[in-house]
C-alpha cells in the first residue's frame, strides 16, 4: 500500500493506492506557497488519516510534483509558485516521519509513468503522455524507462515553439505549443473572434466551448478547429522526432477529444510522411482523475518495485 502525494500551486492530493493502482482513499488540502514546513505537515497528517481509514499500513510514500524537481535528490527546484518550497526535500523529511522509503518526480512524468504501468500505455514501449489542461505536460517513456534529461531533468513539450509569431509565452518564447493550445488559448481565440453580440461570450471557458460544439454551434465550431490545428501541429512534432507506438492524451480538454481527433489526424497525415505516423496510436488515457494520485504511487513502484 503506498501513500500517494500530488503537489499541485493550489492544492495537495493524498490518497492510498494499492499494488494494482486503485485509489483506495484520498483527501486535499489547499497549498499554503510560501510555508513548506507546514505543507509537511499537512501531508504527513493526510496520510495518516488516508491509511487509518483505508485501514492499512503505508509500505512507502511517492510524490508527483508540479514545477521542476530533482527526482534523483529528492528536492524541489526552482518551483515559481512554491517560492517557500525550493531546494527543500520532501523525500527526507517524509521518510524521517514515516520511516519508508519515499520518491519523487515531476508530476507529469508521474502521470506517464502511471498511464505506463497501469493505463492505456501498457504495453508500450515507447510512449509519450500529454495532458492538455490549463497548461500543457507530459512525459515520455522510450524502451519502457522513464526519459530523463541532463541532471535528470524534465522535458517541456509544452514550450515547443509552434508558431513564433504566436502569443508571448512565461518561458520567454512566443507561440509555444501551451499558449497556442491550452484551454486558456481556446478562450483566447474566441474572445478574439467571435462577434461582438456572440452570446455565449460573458464568462466562456474552455469546456463550455466544447459543449456548445456538441451542439453545432458555428463559433465554438471554428474555435475547435483551430484548437484542433494547434494540437495536432504539436502532436506531429512529437511523432516526427520520437515515432512512439503510442501518444496517451490526458487533461480537462480531451475529455472532449471526439471533437479534435479527426483534424489532429488530417494535420498529422499531412506533415509526418517520413515516418510510420499511420503506426503511432493516438489514445486516450484510462485512469482517469485520479490520474496524478495514481501516477504519484507508480513513482514509488518505478524506483523501488523492481
Ligand atoms: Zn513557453
Amino acid at each position: 500500500m503506498i501513500g500517494a502525494v500530488d503537489i499541485g500551486g493550489t492544492k495537495i492530493a493524498v490518497g492510498i493506492v494499492d499494488n494494482d493502482g486503485n485509489v483506495l482513499s484520498r483527501m486535499q488540502s489547499p497549498t499554503d506557497p510560501d510555508r513548506y514546513e507546514l505543507g509537511i505537515e499537512v501531508i504527513a497528517r493526510m496520510l495518516r488519516e488516508s491509511a487509518a481509514k483505508a485501514g492499512v499500513a503505508l509500505s512507502g510514500i511517492g510524490i508527483g510534483s508540479t514545477g521542476p524537481v530533482d527526482p534523483i535528490r529528492g528536492e524541489f527546484g526552482d518551483v515559481d509558485f512554491l517560492p517557500g518550497w525550493r531546494g527543500k526535500s520532501p523525500v527526507k523529511d517524509l521518510a524521517e516521519v514515516f520511516n519508508v522509503r519515499v520518491a519523487l518526480e515531476n508530476d507529469g512524468d508521474a502521470a506517464a509513468l502511471a498511464e505506463a504501468g497501469w493505463g492505456a500505455g501498457r504495453n508500450r514501449t515507447r510512449m509519450i503522455y500529454i495532458t492538455v489542461g490549463t497548461g500543457i505536460g507530459g512525459g515520455i517513456i522510450l524502451d519502457g524507462q522513464l526519459y530523463r534529461g541532463v541532471d535528470g531533468a524534465h522535458p517541456e513539450v509544452g514550450h515547443q515553439v509552434i508558431d513564433p509569431a504566436g502569443p508571448e509565452c512565461s518561458c520567454g518564447f512566443r507561440g509555444c505549443w501551451e499558449s497556442l493550445a491550452a484551454g486558456p488559448a481556446m478562450v483566447a481565440w474566441l474572445e478574439a473572434h467571435a462577434p461582438a453580440a456572440y452570446l455565449h461570450r460573458p464568462g466562456i471557458t474552455a469546456q463550455k466551448i466544447c459543449e456548445l460544439a456538441k451542439e453545432g454551434d458555428a463559433v465554438a465550431l471554428q474555435a475547435v478547429e483551430h484548437e484542433a490545428h494547434y494540437l495536432g501541429l504539436g502532436l506531429a512534432n512529437l511523432i516526427n522526432l520520437f515515432t512512439p507506438d503510442a501518444i496517451v492524451l490526458s487533461g480537462s480538454v480531451m475529455k472532449s477529444a471526439p471533437l479534435f481527433l479527426d483534424r489532429i489526424r488530417g494535420v498529422i497525415g499531412r506533415g509526418c510522411r517520413f515516418v510510420p505516423a499511420k503506426k503511432t496510436q493516438l489514445t486516450l488515457a484510462s485512469l482517469g482523475d485520479d490520474t496524478n494520485l495514481i501516477g504519484a504511487a507508480r513513482v514509488w513502484h518505478y524506483r523501488f518495485g523492481k
